[in-house]
């Protein structure tokens, strides 16, 4: 058996084999059969995936969703020093497996700074999301995600000591008239009012990929993920399980949705005269180490 398919077997098997996949821009010279062999899935699985008919119809530039490698592929950004061969053997694979799927075809021609696509370790995919408790992670990815629609993420606060996102709903459906209920599209449950600490809620306009309702300019509900995190941020800190799923739904949503690590913000440092929400006892420094 193929090195690359054994190592990708044991990783499937050590962590959740995922739906989802990253997106792969067609190169010169590449076919359905050369990409499927690449990342060691069927040509049929991509032509559905993807609604290709015929697969001689592909073009350079065409993005390809690749099913089931959301966990199996990370971005590696080259440093100085590094050769393709020694980042090749700290991933388990031959450096002329990861010049096949990056489209690499001088070994010499890579330079520091330049991101590439690389199997993840089985640490780096133990890590990711992983935390996210099953039925979550299955629930997620069940949504079809809008990647275009979502340019940022921002936090938010509840304000409130004791509450759940049902209430939340409630209260923005009836009292607020917003006919697409609940205002965020995540909500971290903290174990108040009959919730479980850190439990995570994906509201209507996350499954329907709806705008928010968080932001105050229209223009930002447009493209802004919003998520909750329940408490008063002003009076105590969020929860450790809270930042925990918080860091692991961020990670998924990262990924999901291309946002990079800077389009990851708070609601006070988007509009810092218009509210302190999600609080000064919120750790933002502690959210922006965990995007970088
Ligand atoms: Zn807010």
């Amino acid at each position: 058996m193929h090195p690359l398919r054994i190592f990708l077997l044991v990783l499937i098997a050590a962590t959740t084999a995922s739906l989802e996949g990253i997106v792969h821009v067609v190169k010169k010279g590449e076919n359905l059969t050369i990409i499927s062999k690449a990342y060691n899935v069927s040509v049929a699985e991509l032509k559905k995936v993807n609604n290709i008919e015929n697969a001689d119809n592909i073009s350079i530039g065409q993005k390809l969703e690749i099913p089931g490698t959301a966990l199996r592929f990370v971005d590696y950004k080259i440093r100085h020093g590094d050769s393709l061969s020694s980042i090749a053997a700290r991933h388990g694979v031959k450096a002329k497996e990861i010049a096949a799927f990056n489209g690499i075809r001088d070994f010499n021609k890579i330079r520091a700074g330049q991101v590439i696509k690389v199997p993840a370790t089985t640490r780096e995919a133990a890590r990711k999301y992983s935390s996210l408790p099953w039925n979550t992670r299955n629930a997620l990815a069940k949504i079809p995600v809008k990647k275009s629609q979502w340019k940022t993420i921002v936090i938010h606060h509840s304000g409130t000591v004791a509450d759940r996102a049902k209430n939340i709903d409630r209260f923005h459906r009836e009292e607020r008239n917003m006919e697409n209920g609940i205002a965020y599209h995540f909500v971290i449950e903290n174990g108040t009012r009959g919730t479980e600490n850190g439990d995570i809620y994906i509201s209507e306009r996350w499954k329907k990929q709806l705008h928010g309702g968080h932001m105050k300019l229209w223009a930002h509900n447009q493209i802004a993920i919003g998520i909750c995190l329940i408490g008063n941020f002003e009076k105590s800190r969020p929860k450790a399980k809270q930042m925990e799923q918080l860091e692991a739904l961020i990670d998924y949503l990262q990924e999901r949705a291309g946002i990079p690590g800077k389009a990851v913000t708070t609601h006070t440092l988007m509009h810092p005269n218009h509210t302190l929400c999600p609080g000064k006892l919120f750790p933002t420094s502690q959210l922006k180490r965990m995007v970088n």
